[in-house]
């Protein structure tokens, strides 16, 4: 045990002694926890973010998984904020009170996810309005020019820019999102805005109701907004899959001013239209308890469902991270954990292999395919599994 932690010693001061650097583009959830894992190591990492302000209003409900949860840990960060329930509970469209299937679950939100990791990032490390525009390479040395013309240099680079990521169509130009054929409404409703009659039926439980002509919604409890997770200060969090066709997709994406949108619909900006059509879809189409949630929901957002597969993630000192690598179905409730697990893989071989650099980047490389493949075959067979439904409805 000694010797173990004296060789750990060893190898983070090495990464420390040579100043060895990384810069991160993309300062969300995938870039955080790489942030956090290698800064662990010895290194000296830097996140340039193309959002300037907060990110707080974009995300809803998580479902905790073991890989975030022991890089939190592993690496200083936290707590998280967690609500959890003793089980699922299956509702029929026409309505009832369902199947109820016991086996307790976690959950928690994207803000309280962003916050921790954030958390344990000092701001010296995180440039907020910096936006990457070009990364190129020299020998082992990787610069990145920022919006401002800027070029920051670094031993690697981190392409953390999500699923529709720049580096990726560079590196990768045959790769497209391949869009699933259905997004995902998406909306969060404070407790005290819980239609009273409904808390104790949500309470507790993982709550799932098939809808009508195909499809499924689900609801849990998360935090507050402000990580509180005492009852009467949680929010109810609920995710709606919707077939829309190929040809509906530009109207769905286009928001109330107008604007047409490449994936999706921020909280807010939905046209009422968009939301009144949603809500009487739901009393058509879902067990009503599930219908009476989207109504009372003020601002419904919008996510499109994209497949994204590489069959290479590493390229010289560029390694592409999070969605900007594989992007997974969210029925697998996996793309956090695949992040943090990619972050702790990396920082694994990094610290194993020293000085071998491209030694570790290969390894890590290796483990990100193998993992990301398996989870992305996983989504869509869910995905698939939902769809045959539909068609058999
Ligand atoms: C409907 C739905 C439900 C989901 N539910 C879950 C769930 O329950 N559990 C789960 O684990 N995951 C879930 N996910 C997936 C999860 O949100 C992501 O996999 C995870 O957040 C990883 O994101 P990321 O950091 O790689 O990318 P993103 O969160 O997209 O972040 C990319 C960041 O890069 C920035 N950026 C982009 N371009 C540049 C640039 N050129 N320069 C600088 N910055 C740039 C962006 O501003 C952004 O902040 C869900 C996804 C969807 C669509």
């Amino acid at each position: 045990m000694i010797l173990r932690d004296s060789t750990l010693e060893e190898r983070m001061s090495w990464h420390a002694e040579q100043g060895f650097t990384v810069g991160i583009g993309g300062g969300s959830i995938a870039g955080l926890c790489n942030a956090i894992a290698l800064r662990k190591i010895g290194a000296t990492v830097r996140i340039y973010e193309r959002v300037p302000g907060s990110m707080l209003a974009r995300g809803a409900g998580i479902v905790v998984q073991s890989e975030l949860t022991r890089l939190l840990a592993e690496n200083g960060a936290g707590p998280l904020p967690r609500t959890s329930c003793r089980g699922r509970r299956y509702l029929d469209y026409d309505g009832g009170d369902g199947v109820l299937e016991e086996g307790p679950q976690e959950f928690t939100s994207w803000e309280a996810v962003h916050a921790a990791l954030r958390a344990a990032v000092p701001d010296e490390c995180y440039h907020a309005g910096s936006e990457v525009t070009a990364v190129t390479q020299k020998a082992s040395k990787v610069m990145a020019t920022l919006v401002d013309g800027t070029v920051v240099e670094s031993d690697l680079f981190l392409s953390a820019d999500g699923s529709g990521s720049a580096t990726r169509q560079t590196m990768l130009p045959d790769v497209v999102a391949r869009y699933a054929g259905y997004v995902a409404w998406r909306g969060t409703l404070d407790e005290s805005d819980v239609p009273r009659e409904f808390l104790s039926f949500f309470d507790d439980r993982f709550t799932f109701s098939g809808a009508r002509s195909g499809g499924h919604i689900l609801a849990y409890f998360i935090p507050g907004r402000d990580g509180a997770v005492a009852a009467g200060s949680r929010r109810l969090n609920w995710v709606w899959y919707v077939h829309v066709s190929p040809t509906d997709l530009a109207g769905v994406l286009t928001d109330k001013n107008g604007l047409r949108h490449r994936s999706s619909i921020p909280r807010g900006a939905a046209p009422e239209s968009a939301v009144a059509t949603l809500q009487a879809r739901a009393s058509r189409e879902i067990h009503p308890k599930m219908a009476a949630l989207v109504s009372a929901t003020p601002d419904p957002f919008l996510q499109t469902i994209v497949d994204v597969r590489v069959s290479k993630t590493l390229f010289g000192r560029v390694l592409l991270t999070g969605d900007a690598a594989f992007v997974v179905r969210p029925h697998t409730a996996g793309g956090t954990a695949k992040a943090a697990y990619e972050a702790a893989a990396l920082a694994g071989a990094l610290n194993s292999a020293g000085a071998n650099i491209d030694v570790a980047l290969s390894s890590a490389e290796r483990q990100q395919l193998e993992y990301g493949s398996a989870l992305y075959e996983y989504g869509l067979a869910l995905g698939n599994r939902w769809l045959r439904e539909r068609r058999a409805d």
